[in-house]
């Protein structure tokens, strides 16, 4: 349906454009580059396995990983995305920048996983924009999309909350439906502490999964 209204205009300046970024847009992808650590994807002075910001943090996840810095176009990007459900967004732009992230995770996934939105929402907006991302990479690296998470208790909104607030708000916030195997990409569109997606992780390895790798369009630096 969203596709009915694609845009004629760029997702990041709104000016007119043949494409869904325009070239100047598209020149100022905020990518996030090389140093990152290995762990949780934040942009470092050099390679690392692990940095200042994440040693200290429990993550459910083995790695994540993320094209793009919440800025600028990124946010842009994500915002079309959250609001308006453009799957042209998704296939020419998001998961082609995806799948470079997804190689530093490594290959061969046995399923990809969107993190779930709850019901109520899912409702509001029609489609959940982390399954959108999920299914465009999922086809390109032949893996299936597995609806294998559900939120079983509303959150606040993530915004004002510090990273522990972030952590307890999402604290029982998600489980699984039926049993899960092996190793696991789990996928979202904006990673900010890891909380979401951590406390994602950890309940898709209690329900059987191997390992869970991190992937999103988006992270905040
Ligand atoms: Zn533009
Ligand atoms: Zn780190």
């Amino acid at each position: 349906m969203a596709d009915l209204f694609y845009p004629q205009r760029c997702v990041g300046c709104g000016r007119r454009a043949s494409d869904v970024l325009c070239p100047a847009c598209f020149e100022a992808l905020p990518e996030v580059g090389r140093p990152v650590c290995a762990r949780c994807g934040l942009p470092t002075a050099f390679e690392t396995f692990v940095c200042e910001e994440c040693k200290n943090v429990d993550f459910g996840f083995e790695r994540a990983s993320a094209p793009l810095r919440y800025e600028g176009v990124g946010k842009e990007i994500v915002h079309v995305l959250k609001y308006r459900g453009y799957t042209r967004v998704v296939e020419r732009l998001a998961a082609p920048l995806m799948l470079g992230a997804v190689e530093d995770l490594g290959a061969g996934f046995d399923a990809v996983v969107p993190v779930p939105l709850h019901r109520s929402r899912l409702r509001k907006r029609g489609f959940n924009q982390a399954e959108l991302l999920a299914r465009g990479v999922a086809r390109r690296i032949n893996a299936p999309v597995s609806d294998k998470l559900k939120v079983v208790r509303s959150t606040r909104d993530q915004v004002e909350l510090s990273a522990a607030g972030r952590r307890a708000n999402v604290a029982g916030a998600f489980a699984a439906k039926g049993r899960v195997a092996g190793r696991i990409l789990l996928v979202d569109d904006v990673f900010t502490t890891g909380a979401t997606m951590s406390a994602c992780a950890g309940t898709l390895l209690g329900a059987g999964a191997g390992e869970v790798l991190a992937l999103s369009l988006c992270r905040t630096v």
